[in-house]
């Protein structure tokens, strides 16, 4: 039986290994049945994104599963990839902030940007880069086409000139405790991706696999 698409399957020689592979009949795809190699069984990409999701590191990651570190780099790669950002319903409330880290060395600093639902306390858009408008303007446009209702960001006075041009003042809030949800979300996020910890010497080397990880943390 196809793992994929559960229809019948045909012989299809044998692996280096000598494990016998067969292939679909109807999606062409192959598979064995004994895999000799760990990073080449089908469950891997599953217990990749749940301990990164749990607060281990890349290394632990591969030491846990037996697979090379280089691997799991691939792994998490591949499956960002397959994963796409959410659609967004018109007319909600947001809450936005900012959180720093540290890509390639700790003087280096990048800012993640994003935007959480205020209901459902989804995370709806992130972008990366710089603390500046250019920076925050990717989120708030996803916002203002989204029709926000309401979107609520921090009081901090550089962070206020800086989404006064961009948010309008209609649906622009820093009512106090009106960021209550997302500032516990950096929190949690802080926590649960160790290269988003603080103090340690763990951070991200590249900006690519920010990115990955961050998109699997929020979207799968
Ligand atoms: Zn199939």
């Amino acid at each position: 039986m196809c793992p994929y698409c559960f229809s019948h399957c045909i012989n299809h020689g044998s692996s280096s290994s000598g494990n016998k592979r067969y292939r679909c009949k109807s999606c062409k795809r192959t598979h064995s049945k004994v895999y000799t190699l760990n990073a080449c069984k089908q469950s891997i990409a599953e217990k990749v994104t749940s301990l990164l999701k749990e607060g281990c590191g890349i290394r632990s990651i591969g030491r846990i599963l037996r697979i090379s570190a280089v691997t799991v780099l691939r792994k998490i790669k591949a499956i960002a990839k397959q994963l796409k950002k959410p659609l967004i319903s018109f007319g909600k409330e947001y809450e936005m902030d900012e959180l720093c880290t540290f890509v390639k060395r700790k003087s280096r600093k990048r800012w993640i940007v994003y935007a959480i639902r205020k209901d459902t306390k989804q995370v709806v858009d992130f972008t990366i880069g710089s603390r500046t408008n250019s920076t925050l303007k990717k989120v708030t446009d996803t916002l203002i086409l989204s029709k926000a209702v309401k979107v609520f960001t921090d009081k901090l006075p550089n962070y206020r000139s800086f989404y006064r041009s961009l948010l309008p003042n209609s649906i622009h809030s820093t009512k106090y405790r009106g960021t209550n949800h997302i500032e516990r979300k950096n929190l949690t996020l802080r926590t649960h991706l160790k290269r988003l910890s603080r103090r340690t010497i763990c951070f991200s080397k590249n900006m690519v696999m920010l990115h990955a990880c961050l998109m699997i943390y929020f979207f799968s």
